[in-house]
């Protein structure tokens, strides 16, 4: 799952990136608005947690014009203590939930996976590729009904290809999707990634779930069912 932070406030932004880091997720931060809507609109983020107040452009407009394109992922605002009407309006602009600073890391994380489950309750929480399935919500794989055991980052990578399936992915963003913090990643873990995820869930080799295109990346070719 990815998480999008856009606030102002280094410390702040700093420990809300490190605390939903712990948590397994992958985040994107900036502390200008401008940057922010850019990085919503351009990566697949799961939930977005907008500050209010922010240089560049307000939380209030990165809603608007989120919501404007139809995007439609949970976001949860952060607000200044005794601003009530922030929240109202925050909320009318098409915020689904809201915290007044200063919050405990522990209250905004149970808002976080609360918003998510709901999120995932109306969204698929199954893609289904022929006798390959992916369990999104529990993170858990099958082939032909039998469990396939696969690493956090085996998975994340499988059902990113999967959601992008028909596309081809270059190596460089699924690097930078399973590692954006490690400015020294190395193209090859993608590929010992790829290889593994294929022995996997394509034991003999058949239907060629994984296919390499040389020089540009990968695609997932399975249709969904
Ligand atoms: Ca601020």
């Amino acid at each position: 799952m990815r998480i999008l932070v856009i606030e102002d406030e280094a410390a702040l932004l700093l420990q809300v990136r490190r605390r939903l880091e712990e948590e397994g997720y992958t985040v994107d931060s900036t502390g200008d608005g401008k940057e922010g809507l850019y990085l919503a609109s351009e990566y697949p983020v799961d939930l977005a947690v907008v500050d209010l107040g922010l240089p560049g452009m307000p939380g209030l407009e990165i809603i608007r014009t989120l919501r404007a394109e139809g995007r439609d992922l949970p976001i949860l605002i952060l607000t200044a203590r005794g601003k009530w009407e922030e929240k109202v309006t925050g909320l009318e602009a098409g915020a689904d939930d809201y915290l007044v600073k200063p919050f405990h890391m522990g209250e905004l994380l149970a808002r976080v996976k609360a918003l998510l489950r709901r999120a995932a309750g109306t969204a698929r929480d199954e893609l289904a590729f022929g006798l390959l399935r992916l369990d999104t919500t529990g993170q858990r794989v099958t082939l032909d009904g039998a469990p396939v055991e696969l690493t956090a980052y085996e998975y994340r990578l499988l059902e990113y290809l999967a959601r992008h399936h028909g596309k081809v992915i270059p190596k460089a963003e699924l690097a930078d999707y399973l590692y954006p913090h490690d400015d020294d990643r190395d193209s090859n873990v993608i590929e010992v990634l790829i290889g593994r995820l294929r022995r996997k869930i394509d034991p003999d080799s058949r239907t060629k779930p994984i296919e390499t295109l040389r020089g540009r990346g990968y695609r997932f070719t399975l249709e969904p069912a």
